[in-house]
């Protein structure tokens, strides 16, 4: 499984990469140096908007992707071709968007009453546990407009693609 490490301008981007299942490093902190060396060591793919830092990990011989197009439908297209990703919306196969940590799947209501509203907890019957900050997640109406977001990053990825064999 390809993993990613993303530049601080592009966060939002990250945390659609994870709730589509991406193992993606991410800190605003993070300095040009310290990405390039979490890319080398952690092997991940940087993913940036800044032209300087596409040129010094390709100069290293990083994988890197630079993100040119503007919007989320439109990044996530741009990445999914450029890395040949998969574009899918599942909460079985999300990883935690705040913190990348991995989600552990429950039906136990009592196990997560202290994080989630009383409604949410009378609607739902599946709840996703982050394995690391313990975020816990369910699949609300949210969930529409992910998917809405992703199918339509489908579309523009697939136009992309017959471009280019064109
Ligand atoms: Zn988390």
């Amino acid at each position: 499984m390809k993993k990613f490490i993303v530049d601080t301008m592009l966060g939002d981007l990250a945390r659609w990469l994870r709730i589509m299942g991406y193992d993606v490093a991410y800190s605003k902190g993070y300095g040009d140096q310290e990405i390039l060396e979490s890319a080398s060591l952690g092997n991940r793919i940087i993913i940036t908007r800044d032209r300087r830092l596409y040129g010094k990990a390709k100069k290293r011989s990083l994988e890197a992707i630079l993100v040119e197009s503007i919007g989320t439908a439109e990044r996530l297209a741009e990445v999914a071709v450029k890395a040949r990703l998969e574009l899918r919306a599942d909460p079985f196969l999300s990883r935690c968007p705040e913190c990348n940590g991995e989600l552990s799947v429950t039906e136990e209501k009592e196990k997560v009453r202290d994080k989630v509203p009383p409604q949410a907890l009378r609607a739902y019957k599946t709840f996703y546990v982050c394995t690391r900050c313990g975020n816990v997640y369910w699949e609300g109406s949210h969930w529409e407009n992910i998917r809405k977001t992703i199918d339509l990053a489908r579309s523009i990825a697939a136009s992309h693609q017959r471009k280019a064999e064109k």
